[in-house]
C-alpha cells in the first residue's frame, strides 16, 4: 500500500501538520505556517451504536453484508472504529446478533472498523424508567455462563458490557469480566450510592449514556446520577444529539466529570442517516420524526437516537461551549482510552493507527464537513 501524505491543522493540537501514514502513522511534521483551512483528526470512535443507515445490528436477520454496507455509510461521518451495540433480547437472538457482527468483521476490509462489541444488557434494571426502551420480558440477572456463550459466539469481540450493579450476582460478574479484560459500564441502573461504589471497587470503570436510561423523576439528592457524576473513577459517555440531554445538564455534567473523563456516543439506531418514517427495531416499531427523534411508534419514549458522530461534535461545541479540540478529543482519544483501544489513544502521532479524517468547518454555528476518511491507511470515503 502506498503511503498517504496529508497537510492540515491537527484538530486536537491546533498545529499545522504533515502526516504520512499507511496502516499506521509513519511520521508527523509540525509546521509553523499559516493556518490551513483543512482540519485533520484521528478517525472518530463510537462506543455505542445500535445500527445505522437502515441496518439494525440487533436484528438476527441483519446479514454480515448488510452490516458492512452500513459501516461504509458510516465512514462518511468520519467514524473509523465502532463498538456495534447489542441490547437486551431473547438469548438466541443476542447470540445470532453477535455472531453476525463477528462474521462481518472477518468478511471485508471495512469489517476491521468493528473494534469490539458493546453488550448493553440484558443484565440491567427491570424497572420502568432505568430500563429505558429495553424489552422488559428479556431483562435478566447477570449470568456468567450465558456471557461466556455470547463471548464465544462473538469470537472474543465483546469488549464492553453495560449492566445494573444492583443485581445480587453483579459484583462477582464484574470481577470476572474485568479480570478477562472486558470493560464494565454502569447503566440502565437504579443502584444507590453504596452499590455504585461497590461496583467501582469490583472493577466497573464507565457510566453508559449518563443522564439517560433513568427515572423521569428522581429525589433531588441523593440519586444515582449525582453518585456517578461524583465518582472520579468512572468515565462517562454522553448522547449529544440535543434531544437526549438539555444543554444545562450537559454543561454541568462535563464540568463535574472533567473532559478527560467524558466521551461522546451516538446511541444511533437503524434509522440514523435515513429519511423520517416508521422503522422496525427488533420486535418494536419506531418512528424517526422530522426533528430527528427516534421514538417508540405512537409514543413519546425515546428508543435511541439518529445522531451521527460529526453532528455530535458540532453539538458539543454549540450546546456545551467546547472548543473543536475538546469536542474532537471526546470523539477520539477519550473513548479509545476508556476501553484501552490499542493504537488510538495518543492522537495523530507516529506509531498510531492510520485512521484519519479530513474535514472543513463552515459557518456559525460551525458545521463539520467530512471530506475524506481513511481506515488504517485505506481511503474509505471521499466526498
Ligand atoms: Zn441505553
Amino acid at each position: 500500500m502506498n503511503s498517504v501524505r496529508c497537510l492540515g491543522r491537527d484538530a486536537l493540537t491546533g498545529e499545522v501538520s504533515i502526516i504520512e501514514f499507511g496502516p499506521t502513522i509513519a511520521a508527523v511534521q509540525r509546521r509553523a505556517v499559516e493556518p490551513a483551512e483543512t482540519w485533520l483528526a484521528p478517525g472518530f470512535i463510537d462506543l455505542q451504536i445500535n445500527g445505522f443507515a437502515g441496518v439494525d445490528y440487533n436484528d438476527p436477520r441483519s446479514l454480515p453484508e448488510d452490516i458492512l454496507a452500513s459501516i461504509r455509510n458510516l465512514f462518511s461521518t468520519g467514524v473509523t472504529r465502532l463498538f456495534p451495540t447489542v441490547i437486551t433480547a431473547a438469548p438466541e437472538d443476542m447470540l445470532l446478533a453477535v455472531r453476525n457482527l463477528a462474521k462481518a468483521r472477518e468478511m471485508g476490509p471495512e469489517g476491521k472498523a468493528i473494534a469490539g462489541i458493546h453488550l448493553e444488557g440484558p443484565y440491567i434494571s427491570a424497572e420502568d424508567g432505568p430500563r429505558g426502551a429495553h424489552p422488559a420480558r428479556w431483562v435478566r440477572p447477570p449470568d456468567l455462563d450465558e456471557f461466556r456463550r455470547l463471548q464465544e459466539a462473538a469470537g472474543g469481540l465483546i469488549r464492553l458490557v453495560t449492566l445494573a450493579p444492583e443485581w445480587p450476582q453483579a459484583l462477582a460478574f464484574i470481577e470476572a469480566l474485568t479480570a478477562a479484560g472486558v470493560t464494565v459500564a454502569i447503566g440502565h441502573t437504579a443502584a444507590d450510592g453504596a452499590r455504585i461504589a461497590e461496583a467501582v471497587r469490583a472493577g466497573a470503570s464507565l457510566s453508559t449514556h449518563l443522564g439517560n436510561g433513568a427515572h423521569p423523576l428522581l429525589p433531588r439528592h441523593p440519586n444515582y446520577i449525582w453518585e456517578q457524576l461524583a465518582e472520579d473513577r468512572l468515565t462517562a459517555g454522553f448522547i449529544v444529539d440535543g434531544i437526549h440531554l438539555p444543554s444545562c445538564f450537559l454543561k454541568v455534567a462535563l464540568r463535574a466529570k472533567g473532559l478527560d473523563r467524558s466521551f461522546l456516543v451516538t446511541d444511533a439506531t437503524a434509522p440514523a442517516n435515513c429519511q423520517p418514517g416508521r422503522y422496525r427495531l427488533g420486535q418494536q416499531e419506531v418512528e424517526l420524526t422530522a426533528d430527528g427523534r427516534v421514538v417508540l411508534a405512537g409514543q413519546n419514549r425515546l428508543a435511541g437516537s439518529a445522531l451521527r458522530m460529526d453532528r455530535g461534535i458540532e453539538n458539543l461545541m454549540e450546546l456545551a461551549g467546547l472548543s473543536l479540540s475538546q469536542a474532537v478529543a471526546m470523539a477520539t482519544v477519550n473513548p479509545a482510552r476508556a476501553v484501552q483501544l490499542p493504537g488510538r489513544q495518543r492522537g495523530l502521532e507516529a506509531g498510531e493507527l492510520g485512521d484519519v479524517v479530513e474535514f472543513t468547518l463552515v459557518g456559525s454555528p460551525a458545521r463539520l464537513r467530512v471530506r475524506r476518511t481513511w481506515l488504517a491507511g485505506a481511503l474509505v470515503y471521499e466526498a
